[in-house]
């Protein structure tokens, strides 16, 4: 049996007809770029976050960009993220001219450990990104709590977690701001690049939708400094279509992390994700955690099915961040994740059949001598 590790045919077909309906409207009223189907998203998504605003732009890593400028943080400035994320994250930081800082992990819900945060803070440290890592949100109250005493803004990196909740409140409601990718692959995925911005500051949000509008308040005329980070209407119109099912998919989600863990029950190599008692995961990977991850993820593609890494070299080990001058060992969790953690086929469509198939193959392998 061949179980691929995505399968974003599989989810177009079902919808394809409403979606090249919703693209053909954008193209017969020639609304390219931002305009109506991107606002009308805007206000769809920041109410099924819970939120105020949402202001639509191109991709995950611009919609961080945008808050980090949208809050003034720049040059000589500190950010504190967590070293087991997507690279973008920390890019984002740096890009707009500030240092990121990292901090550990909790151990069991693989996000940024609220007891560590108040040693990374100095003098410079002006805001907070913890990243919902996998579909499920770090604990946030702590977070939150801390960063209020110290007055830093804090961002939620929602980047894989549409539709994830914390103490019953989704991501994207939690922070000051958040922020969320559309690539294709995510929980909600675009038909190209696509990010959002939600906030319920609205002055922030604001600001952002100048920036992203090359600083512009009216028709050039530029009050500030800012880029082209705007969202396609195709993205738009597309992503209103999506937003529908969401809530639907991610319960799927949600029933194959049960099966997986009804049958991989038992098997000591293999540690299934806890799901913490504040969360609600939405599972956007799911990742199990196994101790020889090369051998397993070989033995599993050799039986068809296809894996993932996300990642294999936390961000302080990267060679683009080789100036951070932090050496292995500076963040043991974190890297004991990236060495150790294998994600399985993860999507809506998966049947209970490959489920089952994918277990027996890890069992199997898991049991070999
Ligand atoms: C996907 C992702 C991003 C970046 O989003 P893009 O849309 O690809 O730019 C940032 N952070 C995390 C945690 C992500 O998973």
């Amino acid at each position: 049996m061949k179980v691929p590790f995505l399968n974003l045919k599989a989810q177009y077909d079902a919808i394809a007809d409403e979606v090249q309906q919703s693209i053909g409207e954008v193209m017969a009223n020639c609304a390219f770029s931002g305009g109506p189907y991107v606002e009308k998203f805007e206000e769809e998504f920041a109410a099924f976050c819970g939120s105020r605003y949402a202001a639509g732009v191109g991709s995950g890593t611009e919609a961080l960009w945008l808050v980090l400028l949208g809050l003034g943080i720049g040059a000589g400035d500190e950010v504190i993220t967590v070293p087991n994320s997507f690279i973008a994250t920390a890019e984002a930081i740096t890009l707009c001219g500030a240092t990121p800082v990292f901090v550990d992990i909790d151990q069991k819900s693989y996000t940024m450990d609220p007891a560590l945060l108040e040693n990374a803070i100095t003098t410079r440290t002006k805001a907070v990104i913890p990243v919902h890592l996998y579909g499920q949100t770090a604990d946030m109250d702590p977070i939150l709590a801390i960063a209020d005493r110290h007055g830093l803004a804090v961002i939620e990196d929602a980047c894989q977690a549409h539709g994830a909740e914390y103490k019953g409140r989704r991501a994207g409601s939690l922070g000051h701001a958040a922020c969320f990718s559309f690539y294709p692959g995510k929980n909600l995925g675009a038909y190209g690049e696509a990010g959002g911005v939600v906030t319920a500051d609205e002055q922030l949000a604001r600001r952002i939708r100048m920036l992203r509008d090359h600083g512009q308040s009216r028709k050039y005329y530029h009050n500030v400094i800012g880029m082209n980070g705007r969202m396609d209407g195709i993205q738009g119109a597309v992503l209103s279509v999506k937003l529908k099912y969401l809530e639907g998919w991610n319960a799927r989600r949600r029933d194959h992390a049960q099966w997986y863990r009804k049958n991989l029950s038992g098997i000591t190599a293999v540690k299934t994700p806890q799901e913490m008692d504040y969360a609600r995961h939405v599972y956007h990977v799911f990742a199990v955690r196994t101790s020889n991850r090369e051998q397993m993820k070989e033995a599993l593609h050799a039986s068809g099915i296809e894996c993932g890494v996300h990642y294999p070299v936390p961000i302080h080990l990267q060679e683009a961040y080789s100036a951070s001058g932090k050496a292995p060992g500076s963040f043991p969790f974190a890297e004991c994740c990236a060495a150790e953690l294998l994600s399985l086929p993860m999507f809506p469509e998966l049947t209970e059949h490959q489920i089952q198939y994918i277990c027996q193959e890890v069992r199997r392998i898991s049991d070999a001598p």
